[in-house]
Parts: structure tokens; sequence; C-alpha cells
């Protein structure tokens, strides 16, 4: 398969939403009709939808605001979410990592992490409203094959249907209020666009996070950033790009080979025009690779003029991997030579080494 021109179609999400009837996976309309004919009324369907979205609320018995004989039916008739969490971990600095197993879809299971972070244990990113970022994934597992990454290592399972991506943000909000959301989990964005727009929607009109915070990570594909671009979406655009070099991004981001840098920079560039939102350029550091003074300055040439921002990401180490952290000299460095050039560079530690949170260790870790 070739994920740029034969990327993997999602079921319909009509179709997928069917598969297992929860609250969230049937539409508002949906859930009225159950409602309804449970004989309740239609405002309590609101009610329902308003307490797992807004409060996190995932036990029908904590929602004081419903009938009590209602919430007994509800509990018999109607699971909230359709996933399981497999295992859990949560680093010192409060970190958590949730692995969520959901039922087989055309004979594939799924298996995805989502990653919780309260703002205190950002060190580069505190948010003034005091919430969590929530990493969310898209696919489990992912067609791209960055060898970096672990996720890569397992290939692509299947797409996630749209109420599998919205139940990790209703996951993320019952450990405590989201401030930010980054579609930067497991699987590529726009290989599964249909579904996560559905699941966005919702975190937009329900959830109340608004568009300027919640960022979606994709490797760049020129042509569909450009379908998406005049529909306005509602998030902020990263790109991965992990080097200057045409050979070297061919080899990190294998799916992309042939596409050429300049390329994805000019889809970049054309969506920041249709936008009016800049374009953050996402940069994992691997010690020895991609981390010279010959890439800042080649990538500082790539980027000089165009309204952009780079995020450098100094790799994670995963177990197994030949793949190494650059020290805090070298982070420093490669900063430094972009902001010299007039370029925006932050740097962001990844947090809770200590506890499988690199991208994909715990799913691999259960694959084992
Ligand atoms: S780094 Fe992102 S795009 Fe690359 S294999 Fe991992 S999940 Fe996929």
């Amino acid at each position: 398969m070739d994920p740029r021109t034969d990327p993997p179609t999602p079921a319909a999400p009509s179709a997928e939403r069917h598969a297992q009837r929860t609250l969230l996976a049937l539409s508002p309309a949906e859930l009225v009709a159950l409602f309804t004919g449970l004989g309740a009324q239609p405002f309590h369907a609101r009610i329902a939808r308003e307490n797992v979205l807004r409060k996190g609320l995932l036990d029908w018995n904590a929602m004081t605001s419903l009938p009590a004989t209602l919430r007994a039916e509800l509990e018999r008739e109607l699971p909230i979410l359709a996933g399981r969490e497999a295992a859990r971990s949560t680093a010192a600095d409060r970190t958590t990592k949730l692995l969520l197993e959901f039922s087989r879809q055309a004979g594939r299971a799924a298996a995805v992490e989502t990653v919780h972070m309260p703002s205190l244990a950002l060190e580069h990113e505190s948010d003034e409203r005091g919430g969590a970022t929530l990493c969310v994934s898209t696919q489990a597992g992912c067609p791209i094959g960055c060898p970096f990454c672990a996720s890569g290592q397992l290939g692509l399972a299947r797409n996630l249907a749209s109420h599998e991506i919205l139940e990790q943000y209703v996951r993320g909000r019952a450990l405590g209020p989201l401030a930010r959301s980054v579609v930067m989990g497991m699987g590529e964005p726009l290989l599964n666009y249909a579904n996560l727009a559905v699941a966005l929607d919702a975190v937009h009109d329900e959830m109340g996070l608004g568009s300027r915070r919640v960022t979606v990570s994709t490797v760049g594909f020129p042509d569909r950033l450009r379908k998406l671009a005049p529909g306005r979406p509602r998030f902020q655009l990263a790109i991965s790009l992990h080097t200057p070099d045409q050979e070297q991004r061919d080899e990190l981001v294998p799916a992309m080979r042939g596409v050429p840098i300049e390329e994805v920079l000019a889809a970049g560039d054309d969506w920041f025009h249709e936008t009016g939102r800049e374009v953050t350029y996402e940069y994992v550091l691997l010690r020895g690779v991609n981390d010279s003074a010959g890439h800042a300055r080649r990538l500082a040439d790539r980027l000089r003029g165009r309204r952009a921002s780079v995020n450098l990401i100094p790799y994670n180490p995963v177990s197994e991997s030949p793949y190494r952290r650059p020290d805090a000299a070298a982070v420093e460095a490669f900063r430094r030579t972009l902001l010299e050039a007039r370029i925006v560079a932050t740097v962001r530690w990844s947090r809770g080494v200590e506890s499988d949170a690199a991208c994909g260790q715990l799913r691999l870790r259960g694959a084992r």
C-alpha cells in the first residue's frame, strides 16, 4: 500500500457507529430517539451528553440530574464507552498514559494510547487556564513507518471510528479539565480525516475546546492539506518535517518518499494564506542523525521568510531503538541557530520518560 495515493479507507462513520451501541457512538438525534423510547424527555438526552462530554462523568449513577429510574434503565441498556482501559501508567510529573482497547471492526481490534499531561507537568508549555493537554491517537498503529517511532514499528491495524477518537477526549476529561489537545499520538490524522473531523466537531461544540487549542500534527500530504484548508478546519496545523534534507526525509518519513520537501512547505504556506494561521514545523532531534549545526542552518534556509515556527522535540528514547536523544547543549545550539535566522523555535521535552511515555511503548509492551 502506498499511503500517499492509497490510504486505508475508513469505514463509513455511520456503519462503524452502529457496530456497538454506546452513548458516544450514537448521534445526538439517535440518543434523543433512544431516550424517548425509554419514556424520558428529549432534554434528558442533552443532559446525559453534557454530563459525559463537559463534565467527564462516566457512570450513569453519578448523573444525579437524571431521574433515578432512568439512570437504572440506562445502566442496563446503554454503555457510555466502547473501549476498555487495558493499562495505565502515571509518571512522577503526573503525566498519565492510557492504553485503550477497542473491539474488532472488519476483523481488526485496536489498541491505542492517550496521554493526559497536567499543565504543571509541562515545563515549556504551562497553560494559563491550568487544565491539561491531551495527546490523542487517530489510528491503531501507523502506516507511515518512521524508523524512530514505536508506533511505526507495528504498522497499521485499523482506523479509529469517530466515537473511538472522541472516547479518548472523554476519558481524558475524566482525569481532569482539558485546556489543550494535540492530535499527535498514534497514526497519521490525514489518513483518517473523515472520522477525526466528526470527533473534533464534538470536541469544539460540546466540550468547548476552542479551535486554537487543538493542534493536528501530520507528515504533510500536500494534496490533502490543500483540500482541507478552504473548509477552515477547527484546529492549528503542525507538520512533522524532521530534517531539511530530502534524502534523509525519505528515510525518516518513509511514506513521504518522493514528495519534495519544498512541496510540503508550499502546502504549509498555502495553509497560512487560506486560514490565516501559521504552521508549526515539528522536528524530532536525533543525536548524530539530524541535530548538527549544518542541519540547523539548512533548516533555517528552508524556513527563512515563511510564516511558520519550529517545535524542537528531543527524541524520547525507546528501548531496542538505535536512536538517542541529543544533550541539552546541542538542543540549545540548534535552537539558537534558528532564532538567529529570526525563526521562532521552542523546545518540547517529552515527559514521563521513566514510565513508558515514549510514543507507542505501552502498546508495544502489550503486543509482546
Ligand atoms: S512518528 Fe507519527 S507518523 Fe511517524 S510512524 Fe510514528 S505515529 Fe506514524
